[in-house]
């Protein structure tokens, strides 16, 4: 048998369970088509924009069936039947960006890749490499050997 936990000094604030608007579940008694938010997320699902339908309960309160739990601990659940499948840049879309990235900031001429994109449509190369104006050390890495053979 559990114990009743004791009054605390502290007064909360109770709502009856009825009133809170919103279905709460306990643990142990949630319907398996309601998930938390990270549990979509396990599952490369989002919830789609759609609005949490119920609450997960705190064990606190699976002692007090009769109060809503309005604690932080509580979790929003979300609908799997109104989950969409979460967008996520495969690996290939992402070399691909980056790819793209990086023809914009790697100068031709000197290969240095800069953290910003370059003129290469005006100058076609950095401004070092331009009017010999010295670029800041921090605002460009210098390729590996082995890339320029590559390039
Ligand atoms: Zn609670
Ligand atoms: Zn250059």
């Amino acid at each position: 048998m559990p114990r009743q936990p004791r009054r605390k000094s502290r007064t909360e604030t109770r709502i009856p369970r009825e009133a809170s608007g919103i279905p709460e579940y306990d643990r142990d008694s949630c319907p398996a088509h309601l998930v938390t938010r990270r549990q979509m997320r396990d599952r490369n699902l989002s919830p789609g924009g759609h609005e949490p339908v119920a609450v997960l309960r705190c064990k606190h309160c699976s002692y007090r069936p009769q109060w809503s739990c309005n604690h932080p601990v509580r979790a929003w659940l979300y609908d799997l039947a109104l989950a969409r499948p979460k967008r996520v840049p495969t690996l290939a879309q992402e070399r691909a960006l980056d790819q793209a990235m990086a023809a914009r900031q790697t100068c031709p001429n000197c290969s240095r890749r800069y953290v910003f994109c370059l003129p290469l449509k005006s100058l076609g190369s950095c401004l070092e490499c331009h009017d010999g104006t010295p670029a800041d050390p921090s605002t460009y890495t210098t390729p590996p050997p082995t890339h320029r053979l590559a390039a």
